[in-house]
């Protein structure tokens, strides 16, 4: 990938670092050797350029884990999880976690639990269309393969669509409707049609889409026209939320529609990157001829991937937090985060020139925007402000047809503390005072602030 370079080519470095010249290149191979405390340094001091992941109010994914985690991941380093062979207990830890997400969704097959761990709710999202696409080929589908969702999905389903040549059916956002609703999606589905995705919640908003009034739809367009479509709900934060916060939410496998779903164990799973899984309702929803067999024990495993080799840390450290939290551990966890979230947002709303889209109850994520009124500065300003005190508050427009939002987000997960909340809000305070002085309209700094989903 082509990327324009504007730093020097050399690093300049003091002399204490020991290198004979006292620089060294940036973008080719050193020709020599440094010594590892040198090489640390090197690479350590620049990374004090990153952001505080503490206060990245942007990301979803876990920025905190307890140190009996860490430690356990740099146990496992070395681990490779393809190598079933020669790592037979982490492949066995692999294999209970999907039977425990598997309960936790209320899968019918409790003991033929089918699904496996990814590099991500991407990687997930991947398998879960290649398998909604081959089993419309199996029942005979022949045209151009279409998938419908809202045009909040996430864009690993836009990169689904484009790699697997599956045309994309977005569903538009309608006034007040920033997610995907029942009707528009049924409007959309045809005999090629090989799925719909459902997101619990939405990366805008965090908003759950109604996935229980979604599936009911399609079971009376199927009476209508024999036509029977599956669900796949991109569960990537709330898979790991509604179980504990809302469980008499009807959005997961005790809706028989809902085929598979993928959540991010990174995310509200509360384990560092890089882990994800994908969950298949029984073993029929997942094309046999989609699953490649590797040696275990002398035996054959099933697997489903896109990597071969991956580290296998993630997973441990999933399992570790299964074992530590259980359900009072989750539920006190992501209950928690919630009650920051709510309250956080209630104050926001306190301050006056915001109004809330949404207020933290469902997923712990909130976006507001500025009054109508206020046109003498941007969400895209108070994101910049903020940044001068290191957090992190991306601002962004809505797609369409509410292109006209432009909003600011706050995702709170473990370790956003009230009292970190509380210190951003002295914070936002402080900058709206100078912001409310401002004289003219500004032009878009859109650009400046970046919106991770
Ligand atoms: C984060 C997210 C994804 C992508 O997940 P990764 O684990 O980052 O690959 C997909 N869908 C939704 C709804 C998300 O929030």
């Amino acid at each position: 990938m082509k990327r324009t370079r504007n730093s020097s080519e050399t690093l300049s470095i003091a002399p204490r670092f020991e290198v004979p010249d006292g620089s060294i290149p940036r973008l080719e191979l050193p020709a020599g050797e440094l010594p590892p405390d040198t090489a640390y340094q090197i690479v350590h001091d620049e990374l004090m350029l990153d952001g505080n992941a503490r206060l990245n109010a942007a990301t979803f994914v876990t920025t905190w884990m307890e140190p009996q985690a860490d430690r356990l991941m740099a146990e496992c380093f070395d681990k490779n999880m393809i190598d079933k062979d020669e790592y037979p207990q982490t492949a066995e830890i692999e294999s209970r976690c999907v039977h425990i997400l598997s309960r936790l969704w209320n899968a019918p097959e409790a003991n033929e639990a089918t699904g496996c761990s990814t590099t991500g709710s991407s990687e997930a999202a991947m398998l879960g269309g290649l398998a909604l696409k081959r089993r419309w080929q199996h029942r005979g589908g022949t045209g151009k393969p279409n998938i419908v969702m809202g045009i909040n999905v996430q864009v690993c389903w836009e990169k689904f669509a484009n790699y697997w040549d599956v045309e994309m059916r977005l569903v538009p956002m309608e006034g007040d409707r920033l997610h995907l609703d029942a009707a528009s999606a049924v409007a959309l589905c045809d005999e090629n049609t090989i799925g719909v995705v459902a997101i619990l919640g939405s990366t805008f908003d965090g908003s759950y889409e109604p996935v229980a009034e979604i599936c009911a739809a399609l079971d009376a367009y199927q009476e209508r026209t024999g036509i029977d479509i599956p669900v796949h709900v991109d569960g990537a934060s709330g898979a790991f939320v509604a179980p504990f916060l809302d469980p008499e939410l009807q959005w997961d496998f005790r809706l028989p529609r809902v085929s598979s779903i993928n959540v991010s164990g990174h995310k509200y799973g509360l384990v560092y990157p890089g882990v994800g899984w994908i969950v298949w309702r029984d073993a029929a929803a997942l094309p046999e001829d989609l699953i490649f067999w590797v040696n275990y024990l002398g035996d054959d495993m099933p697997t489903f991937a896109l990597n071969f080799s991956r580290p296998g840390a993630q997973v441990v450290a999933q399992y570790y937090n299964f074992l530590r939290l259980g359900v009072a551990g989750y539920t006190r966890v992501q209950g928690y985060s919630r009650e920051v979230a709510t309250r956080l947002s209630a104050k926001i709303e306190d301050l006056g020139p915001f109004e809330l889209i949404t207020r933290g109850d469902e997923l712990p994520v909130f976006a507001f925007k500025l009054r109508d009124d206020i046109t003498n500065y941007t969400v895209f300003d108070v994101s910049e402000a903020l940044r001068a005190r290191g957090w992190q508050v991306p601002a962004y427009t809505f797609p369409a047809n509410r292109t006209d939002i432009a909003a600011l987000r706050i995702v709170v997960r473990r370790g956003f503390t009230h009292d970190l909340a509380d210190l951003l809000l002295d914070d936002l305070r402080r900058h709206l005072a100078t912001l409310e002085k401002q004289p003219a309209p500004t032009h878009d700094a859109a650009s400046a602030a970046g919106f991770h989903h």
